[in-house]
């Protein structure tokens, strides 16, 4: 399993790559939206660890391009940005689960866990039965 981690905090960045390889997690470290762009074209992850917070954008902004494209790698945002309407806007654009710094490692590793669990194949895609359509990327 191997997971990429955007955060433009060097040490923390290490940090987190230090614990998750103790839980078996390989990883590779993107600090900026550019870096990460570069990472995902070249290697397919399990997951990706992601900071909004970073010195050349939102990292919002990655999670919509993924979407977009129908990529449904699961993503889990952290990010020092607690409020409710950052942490409802992330999920509806598709993160598959949300943590607010501080966090415990051992939380990150279970959700990371958790997300690569879900059938992530179904996302953005339009289901018909007869003459009813879900459409999976819509929930309200
Ligand atoms: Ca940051």
């Amino acid at each position: 399993m191997r997971v990429l981690i955007v955060e433009d905090n060097k040490p923390f960045a290490a940090l987190v790559a230090q614990y998750l390889q103790r839980a078996g997690f390989e990883s590779d470290r993107a600090e900026s939206l550019e870096e990460a762009e570069h990472a995902t074209s070249t290697m397919t992850y399990s997951a990706i660890v992601l900071d909004l917070g970073l010195r050349d954008g939102d990292g919002m902004e990655l999670l919509r391009m993924f979407r977009q494209r129908g990529d449904s790698t699961p993503i889990v945002i952290i990010t020092a940005r607690h409020g409710l309407e950052d942490r409802v806007r992330g999920l509806r654009e598709g993160a598959g689960d949300y943590l607010a710094k501080p966090f415990s490692i051992d939380e990150l590793v279970a959700r990371l866990h958790a997300v690569m669990r879900r059938p992530g194949k179904l996302l953005n895609q339009v289901l018909r039965a007869g003459n009813i359509t879900l459409n999976t990327s819509r929930w309200c």
